[in-house]
């Protein structure tokens, strides 16, 4: 199918979309701005400084990346066709435990690196850096991302699932399969805004498991060195440790969020600067390079 009618079908269903995500919008901020507001790590504003401008990042990071990952579909195709067939016989014969298992990994181990890649390559930087300005750091801060940024990502995840032979291509002929990996895509998506979330909870020895909110706002913290650039994983920490980016100290936390890097006040020249060329570096853009 041409990337045009693909485009076709993603348009007539926006509505839709723009539906589900409204819904999905409320159950997160039913959930999360209540135990926030009982157990919050720092006092601050539900409606906080840029919340506005948040609002339409959710939008535009449900709607837009979707109309980019139709771009390497077909590549996506041909690696799912042409990749390591010893790869995909030996894990057809998996347990299906193992397999969901395995492909959860491969997910995050591409996340891992896509993200760390979108610090250290200052062009990658310059999209990313959006999400790091908050000074504040609450549940709706997750989807605070360029859109670009995140199709970024979701294409190199598409890309290499399918050339391993998993992910929903791997799974398109197993429903099973592609029902679990449509559990496990919204829960990944809750555990995103639930580990931006201001809240204090720490989770002792689960925390060398999982990631928690204390994990990911090391993410956001400015400052010594000691402690800028780490925390990569979304879902799993110890893929940090394997990598060497790993810093949670216990019962500590961050007393400053942001970066150094100067990102635009206003929304529209957010999205639009990271695509001008004639933007030079600014100070503080060495911080993307540690
Ligand atoms: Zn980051
Ligand atoms: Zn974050």
């Amino acid at each position: 199918m041409s990337v045009v009618v693909q485009w076709q079908e993603l348009l007539a269903t926006l509505p839709q979309r723009v539906l589900g995500l409204s819904v999905w919008l409320l159950a997160m901020a039913a959930v999360l701005v209540p135990l926030e507001r009982r157990w919050g790590l720092r006092r601050q504003a539900v409606i906080r400084e840029q919340f506005g401008d948040d609002l339409v990042y959710f939008f535009l990071g449900g709607i837009v990346p979707v109309f980019i990952v139709v771009l390497v579909a077909d590549l996506s195709q041909w690696a799912h066709t042409h990749g390591p067939a010893i790869l995909r016989t030996w894990l057809a014969a998996l347990p299906f435990g193992w397999r969901v298992i395995l492909t959860i990994v491969a997910a995050e181990l591409v996340f891992y690196w896509a993200h760390r890649w979108s610090h250290e390559w200052p062009w990658l930087w310059r999209f990313h850096a959006i999400h790091h300005s908050p000074k504040q750091i609450d549940w709706l801060v997750n989807t605070r991302a360029h859109p670009l940024d995140l199709a970024f990502s979701r294409s190199l995840s598409t890309l290499v699932l399918s050339l391993l032979g998993m992910g929903v291509m791997g799974a398109s002929d197993e429903t099973g399969m592609a029902t679990l990996l449509a559990v496990v895509v919204v829960f990944n998506t809750s555990w995103g805004f639930f580990i931006h979330s201001n809240l204090r909870w720490r989770f002792g020895i689960l925390e060398h498991l999982i990631t928690t909110p204390a994990f990911h706002h090391w993410h956001h913290a400015t400052g010594a060195t000691m402690f800028v650039n780490k925390n990569y994983a979304g879902l799993l920490p110890w893929m940090d440790r394997l990598f060497g980016t790993y810093f949670l100290p216990p019962g500590r936390y961050p007393k400053r969020y942001g970066i150094d890097t100067a990102v635009p006040d206003n929304l529209v020249d957010q999205l639009l600067d990271p695509l001008r060329p004639s933007r030079r570096p600014q100070d503080g853009d060495e911080n993307a390079a540690h």
